[in-house]
């Protein structure tokens, strides 16, 4: 739980393209624009490149650069980051997953709604920390920005993987849709502000994605689980098949609710639905058998 962990909360993206791939800005601009808008950390996944950060990083000050690449196998797009050489794409998805986790990285499933996987795709492949639940330019260039039914559907399966809301940023100038930056982020619970801090927490689970709202926090005490979160429009408590309870703001916004839990729930992940379409996503609390 991020939320009773102890450290620091820090701010981030972890899959955006620059000049070396389709992206408009160069490493240095993008890493500029996001450390401006108050960003603690950011992973370049240019398309089958890996972006060398380190010159770049000591060109800021207390921000932190992830090496990364978006590897991309047919339409089976993979992001990884925390990587020391360039990964190729003419192995397997699962050979792919070895590979980076031998170089120390981690692998996330990029926009599985935009690339149309399948279940079985997903299900297959083991080794990866989760899929994105959000990707702002699939949202906003072909409506197809949430995964959260691909989540649950793997949840349910006992697939505990995690959700994270990202940017995709490439920053193709359009007068008719707005930007694909700054828009879908994670908050993560870091003990110490570097690399691999970052990296154990994410490992861990520590931190959860947002398109606006704030989580305040998450406490599960017994058999009920309360979270408080800013203004919200509706506190969604999601759970195994038909399990789990939505909560709508009635007279005035949510700022906390509480769901009590049967006990067979498998898992349960909370949203929290603000009144301007953003959502954050917590990771699923897992339920173990006996814990009730
Ligand atoms: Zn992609
Ligand atoms: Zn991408």
């Amino acid at each position: 739980n991020p939320f009773s962990a102890e450290g620091s909360w820090v701010k981030g993206n972890l899959h955006t393209h620059t000049t070396n791939s389709d992206g408009l800005l160069s490493p240095y601009q993008i890493a500029f624009l996001y450390r401006a808008n108050g960003y603690d950390f950011l992973s370049i996944t240019d398309h089958n490149r890996l972006t060398d950060v380190e010159g770049l990083s000591s060109r800021f000050d207390d921000f932190i650069l992830l090496p990364g690449e978006e590897v991309n196998i047919g339409s089976l797009h993979l992001v990884v980051f925390n990587i020391e050489e360039e990964i190729r794409s003419n192995n397997s998805p699962q050979e792919i997953i070895e590979e980076v986790s031998k170089q120390g990285g981690e692998v996330i499933v990029a926009h599985p709604y935009w690339s149309a996987l399948t279940m079985r795709e997903l299900q297959e492949m083991n080794g990866y920390l989760g899929i994105e639940v959000y990707n702002a330019t699939c949202d906003v260039s072909v409506a197809k920005g949430y995964s959260n039914v691909y989540w649950d559907a793997l949840l349910c399966r006992e697939k505990y993987i995690y959700g994270f809301a990202v940017d995709d940023a490439h920053l193709g100038l359009s007068l008719r849709r707005p930007t694909d930056t700054c828009k879908g982020w994670i908050m993560v619970k870091v003990s110490k502000r570097d690399p691999e801090s970052l990296m154990d927490s994410l490992r861990k689970g520590l931190f959860y994605s947002s398109t606006g709202p704030e989580i305040y926090d998450v406490k599960i005490k017994g058999e009920t689980i309360n979270v408080k979160a800013s203004p919200a429009q509706s506190v969604n408590f999601i759970a195994r098949n038909g399990l789990g309870r939505r909560f709508f703001a009635l007279d005035k916004p949510l700022s906390e609710a509480t769901y009590t839990m049967k006990g067979n729930e498998g898992y349960v992940r909370i949203e929290v639905k603000d009144g301007k379409g953003g959502t954050a996503w917590t990771n699923p609390i897992i339920l173990q058998k006996d814990d009730l």
